[in-house]
């Protein structure tokens, strides 16, 4: 997978796929990790369905975990059960058709 550039754990970061959390037809869970540096890092994929004949949305977060979360998502044995409600508070990149961005929190469950 190509990293983002703005993926900022450290000076030459590399993402790596570690495990699928939750998938299905529109939205994604992953959890990545930096080849360079092992900082571990969540990755929400959503497709909002556009009905107008847009071509729909993409929208995908990236928010930095720390060891301890990265490890416990690592080795759950049901990760869609984890509580992520981290997630909502914790500083994310945000990109989407118009850029990327520094956002405050990010989801922590499926869109639908
Ligand atoms: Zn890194």
């Amino acid at each position: 997978m190509a990293t983002p550039i703005f993926i900022d754990c450290c000076a030459g970061p590399e993402l790596a796929w570690v495990r699928t959390l939750y998938e299905s037809h529109h939205d994604q869970e992953s959890l990545l990790r930096c080849s360079a540096c092992r900082a571990f890092w969540f990755h929400r994929f959503n497709e909002y369905p556009d009905w107008t004949g847009g071509g729909g949305d993409l929208t995908t977060w990236y928010t930095r975990l720390t060891t301890e979360e990265g490890e416990r998502l690592r080795d759950a044995a049901d990760p869609f059960a984890e509580d992520l409600s981290f997630l909502r508070t914790r500083p994310a990149w945000m990109d989407d058709a118009r850029g990327s961005r520094r956002v405050d929190g990010a989801p922590d469950h499926p869109h639908g």
